[in-house]
């Protein structure tokens, strides 16, 4: 079969009929309209393959999750989607693996009502790399900066999974086959929270997604509203197949784990019902896991109250 070259492959399995967009693919630039009156939230996130996700994982999947992760950071601001570009170096033009890439991409995307408006297509390592634009009424995004003393702190859906499916891969955890593919759709297929993160506006003061784990993450927020927090380690909610592993195993899961995509806020407890009346309507839980306090640091208990000493750090791609 002749090879498919660039544009060929542009025409065949990117480019599609913009309905939001004032002009999608096949220009030097694409045209967005927001509504009037809005803010552009703008965010991208790249994937490299060894790195963010292995070799293992279909296309299909891949397409998937390249766009969740940046749904979930617009998610995390209360952003509405609207629109992504794809930049994509892969070694070769392979039709297997776009048609599948495609499909998991565009499916994830029309959930959304997301458009693919541009993006840069290229020979070279696999590596895929999408900025999303959302919108967002004026002073209303969701930012790390607002936390405050005596906020409740919440966590969305469960955690831990997709970092226990990681230690599967790499060897040092052994599950069922049945248990292993639950973990593995939760590495591979994370749910951006989306409907949450807009549910949210006005009700969380602080968010942010969990992508390097759950503490990294929030010690983000803390140092960024200068507060401290407290965590109830076993608060954090995590899956029947991860709650039947040993403690410590659970514990660096849930709280070091990363690839969640959950969102990870606080809220005054004055809002409590709004947050749980926004979860509801999300079709996704909000466990409150634990209380921000003027005092900085991060201090850890277990159900009972009694310190949990710790030393989970946060993933760092210059460090590990
Ligand atoms: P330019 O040379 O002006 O940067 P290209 O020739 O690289 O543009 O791309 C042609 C058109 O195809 C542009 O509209 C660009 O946005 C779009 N495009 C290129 N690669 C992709 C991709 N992977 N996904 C979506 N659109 C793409
Ligand atoms: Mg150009």
């Amino acid at each position: 079969m002749e090879a498919l070259g660039e544009f060929d492959l542009i025409g065949k399995y990117f480019t599609r009929p913009v309905k939001r967009a004032v002009l999608g693919i096949g220009d030097d630039c694409a045209l967005l309209q927001p509504a009037p009156g809005m803010q552009l939230a703008i965010s991208s996130d790249m994937l490299v393959e060894g790195r963010h996700f292995l070799s293992t994982v279909s296309p299909q999947r891949l397409g998937h999750k390249a766009l969740a992760v940046n749904l979930s950071d617009l998610s995390a601001c209360g952003a509405r989607p609207l629109a992504f570009s794809l930049a994509l170096a892969m070694p070769r033009a392979e039709e297997a693996f776009l048609a599948g890439f495609a499909q998991g991409l565009f499916a994830l995307a029309d959930e959304h009502g997301c458009e693919l408006v541009g993006g840069d297509t290229t020979q070279g390592p696999l590596n895929i790399c999408i900025t999303v634009f959302g919108e967002v009424p004026p002073g209303k995004a969701l930012l790390r900066s607002g936390a405050r003393d005596g906020d409740d702190l919440y966590v969305s859906g469960q955690v831990g999974d997709a970092r226990l499916a990681l230690e599967c891969f790499r060897g040092s955890v052994a599950l069922s086959g049945d248990a292993f593919e639950r973990v593995r759709v939760a590495m591979e297929l994370p749910q951006p929270r989306v409907a949450l993160g807009q549910a949210l506006r006005g009700v969380a003061s602080s968010a942010i997604d969990v992508s390097d784990g759950l503490l990294g993450d929030l010690a983000h927020i803390l140092q960024r509203s200068g507060v401290g927090a407290t965590v109830e380690v076993d608060a954090v909610p995590r899956s029947a197949v991860l709650a039947s592993q040993p403690t410590a195993l659970q514990r660096e899961c849930t709280l070091a784990g990363g690839d969640d995509y959950e969102l990870l806020f606080t809220a005054a407890p004055s809002q409590a019902d709004a947050v749980q009346a926004a979860a509801h309507r999300s079709g996704v839980a909000a466990t409150r896991i634990g209380r921000i306090h003027s005092s900085p640091g991060l201090r850890l208990v277990d159900a009972r109250g009694q310190s949990v000493p710790h030393s989970f750090g946060s993933f760092d791609h210059f460090k590990s």
